[in-house]
């Protein structure tokens, strides 16, 4: 992450968020017609199916190996960006993406987020349209961002070919509009996203984290079970997950969006940029025509491999359900004493599923998670919410539409927001 000031395009949104229940502020409800929600919203009646076939040209095949658990995929690679880039999450692929369209001409703008001015954590959306601007979006920021509510500006401002990078509840409502949005041309990049929270939120956990919160200058979970925080000078720490003050954190750190959230893997992206998959380095998925052509742009900058894969996810998937389900709507807290927790932490990164395998074992986490979270919190929802993918996913450990229809009433046990989290990261 970075303090440089964004881009000469950069402007907070304006409009007011109209209250939704289950809402990550996206942006389309700030707009001049934020009835929109109802066609566009991940939370209320999602379609997959149909906005894969549209945006690749076929939906998911659970035939051909992993896209039931990471989407459409043409190719999906191990990659990393040389030399990295300074300030960027990971080697900065993704905001390289960005730079590289402006350059070569084929987008206006760049939409993506920046970090407020007063507070490096905060997301707050911005026009790009100079490359070097996009030095200043990179790194990771927490919290959510009214992205889509500067697509009619970018438009008002002649940005008829626009690139939008996004987190995946902004690409699910960005894809639902598409059609009818007006622009001549999208580049869609995504990274993968779960167990976001409140920016205030955020800063409540950094404050468990150091003494100096107002000091650490990233934070990521990182496949190897470890979180690791770089501070303002220069102090790198990692913590292992198992010994994270989770416990100290209150049942409702995670909103119920996040915990409800059913595409981790930003399906409809044309190029998915993570680091689940990547063993250490990041993650790619390119999944249509123009995913192809976003990688081949940037493809003599990268070092690329085969994605590796190892371990078994079985048992931790298992693990993690029952602890979901024992923490009954709280924080799935693993039930191990104090004093094994270095043990396991050390063992973890070392028999635990490694590569593809651990990006598999948290798809599978994630998508339990929902299942369990809608039906003690809104199982009304439940019908409309859980696409059948996810239904397939967390079938063999037992979770099924008819299990849970028959055991909940409509309304039962939840308001709204009630309930508590999750984090398989943790
Ligand atoms: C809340 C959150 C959770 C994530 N969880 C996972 C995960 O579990 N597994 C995984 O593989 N990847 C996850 N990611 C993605 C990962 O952190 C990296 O962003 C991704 O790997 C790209 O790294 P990079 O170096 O290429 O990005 P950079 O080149 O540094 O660019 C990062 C881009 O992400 C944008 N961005 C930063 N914060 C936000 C935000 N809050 N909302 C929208 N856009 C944002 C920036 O504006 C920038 O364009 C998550 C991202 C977020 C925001
Ligand atoms: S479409 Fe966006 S703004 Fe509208 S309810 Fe859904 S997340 Fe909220
Ligand atoms: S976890 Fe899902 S709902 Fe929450 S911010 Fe990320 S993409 Fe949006």
């Amino acid at each position: 992450m970075t303090d440089k000031t964004p881009g000469p395009e950069a402007r907070p949104h304006t409009a007011e968020a109209i209250p939704r229940n289950l809402c990550t502020d996206c942006g389309i409800s700030r707009t001049d017609d934020p009835k929109a929600c109802g066609r566009a919203c991940q939370f209320i009646r999602p379609d997959y199916h149909s906005l894969e076939t549209r945006v690749h040209g076929r939906p998911r095949d659970p035939s051909k190996p992993d896209e039931l658990h990471f989407g459409v995929i043409q190719k999906m690679l191990r990659a990393s960006l040389i030399p990295a880039a300074e300030g960027a999450q990971w080697t900065g692929i993704t905001s390289h993406i960005g730079a590289h369209l402006l350059e070569a001409g084929l987008v206006d703008a760049v939409l993506t987020v920046a970090p407020d001015a007063q507070d490096r954590w905060r997301p707050v959306p911005v026009l790009i349209t100079e490359p070097s601007d996009m030095s200043g979006v990179r790194g990771m920021r927490m919290g959510f961002a009214p992205l889509l509510s500067l697509l009619k500006p970018a438009l008002e401002a002649g940005h008829k070919k626009l690139a939008i990078i996004g987190i995946p509840c902004q690409i699910y409502a960005l894809r639902a509009l598409e059609a009818e949005l007006g622009f001549d041309r999208l580049y869609v990049i995504g990274t993968p996203c779960s167990d976001n929270t409140t920016t205030e939120r955020f800063h409540d956990f950094l404050a468990l984290l150091s003494d100096a919160p107002e000091t650490i200058t990233y934070l990521e979970f990182r496949a190897d079970y470890h979180v690791e925080l770089r501070f303002s000078d220069g102090e790198v720490r990692t913590i292992p997950f198992l010994q994270l003050p989770i416990s100290k954190l209150p049942p409702d750190f995670f909103p119920l969006t996040c915990r409800t959230c059913v595409d981790y893997t930003n399906s409809l992206a044309d190029i998915t940029v993570g680091y689940m998959g990547g063993s250490g380095e990041q993650w790619l998925i390119v999944r249509n025509a123009r995913g192809a052509q976003l990688l081949a742009g940037i493809q003599h900058n990268l070092k690329t491999s085969q994605p590796d894969s190892a371990g078994k996810r079985q048992a931790s998937v298992r693990g993690f359900i029952a602890n979901v389900e024992r923490a009954a709507g709280g924080l799935p807290l693993r039930s191990l004493p104090d004093w094994a927790r270095p043990l396991v932490g050390w063992l973890m990164p070392r028999i635990g599923p490694r590569g593809l395998e651990f990006a598999r074992t948290r798809v599978e986490m994630k998508a339990a998670e929902t299942v369990i979270h809608l039906q003690r919190a809104l199982p009304r929802r439940m019908k409309h919410m859980i696409p059948d993918h996810v239904w397939a996913l967390v079938a063999p450990y037992g979770l099924t539409p008819s299990a849970n229809r028959n055991q909940h009433t409509d309304g039962a046990q939840g308001a709204e927001e009630g309930g508590g989290a999750s984090s398989g990261k943790a």
